[in-house]
């Protein structure tokens, strides 16, 4: 049974998609679609030997070898030029799906979609669609035991439209759709993190040589998240 994380991620393809899975572990994603869509495709790229191995026992037991490529390698890396049209990048931090964006670029050109779930700082993603002509299209918010996941949706387009006027900063760190929709998940995570923050904020505080910059950067988030809370 496929994760309800992964299922969200998985009804953001197209039908008959042709995608590439950075990161794919077991490749329960590509293995899910492509066994409830018998046209769709798929590359399951990974960059270390054991989950390489597990995606390849899997797609082999489903076989769905012909329609699933799992290749080993780094990121985007295991891609030839023009072979998919959508990415997915899932269950891996921010920072790091953001350097396997950036480093393989080159690769993106016949890319029209990317969907990815980072665990933590989506922000840092937000950012790179911002700066790399993709526009925010989708955000979506979930808990599955005991964790809050965010899944963000790009295309290719005007990366403005998804930002309305006020504070850029705010609506990246937070998600401009996200913060329109304040779902009850979405306001339960970022009350926890509100906790969370001052609690830190008030340790700094109390500390000998406490950090004026940090300081005031929590003041400043903190205002923000009282704003979305209220
Ligand atoms: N995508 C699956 C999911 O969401 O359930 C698996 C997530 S798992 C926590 C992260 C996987 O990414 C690991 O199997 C790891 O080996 C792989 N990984 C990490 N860095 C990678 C990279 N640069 N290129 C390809 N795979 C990578």
């Amino acid at each position: 049974q496929l994760s309800l994380r992964l299922k969200k991620v998985a009804e953001y393809l197209p039908s008959q998609a042709n995608f590439a899975d950075i990161g794919s572990d077991h490749a329960y994603l590509p293995s899910y679609v492509c066994l409830h869509d018998r046209y769709a495709k798929a590359v399951a790229g990974e960059v270390n030997h054991g989950p390489y191995q597990s995606a390849l026992q899997e797609v082999a037991a489903h076989q769905l070898d012909d329609r699933i490529d799992v290749r080993l390698g780094d990121g985007l890396h295991v891609l030839k030029d023009n072979e998919v049209e959508q990415v997915v990048i899932a269950g891996m931090g921010g920072p790091l799906v953001r350097n396997i964006l950036e480093s393989g670029k080159d690769k993106l050109s016949s890319v029209s979609k990317i969907i990815v779930q980072p665990n933590i700082d989506a922000r840092s993603i937000r950012r790179w669609f911002y700066e790399n002509h993709y526009q925010l299209v989708h955000e979506a918010i979930l808990e599955e035991n005991g964790h809050i996941y965010e899944i963000l949706v790009a295309e290719k387009g005007d990366p403005h439209q998804a930002y309305h006027q006020g504070n850029f900063e705010k609506q990246l760190w937070l998600g401009p759709w996200l913060m329109k929709e304040r779902s009850p998940v979405f306001m339960k995570k970022w009350q926890v993190e509100r906790s969370k923050k001052e609690r830190i904020l008030h340790q700094i505080s109390c500390s000998k040589q406490p950090d004026e910059e940090k300081i005031q950067s929590f003041q400043k988030e903190l205002v923000w998240l009282e704003e979305v809370l209220e």
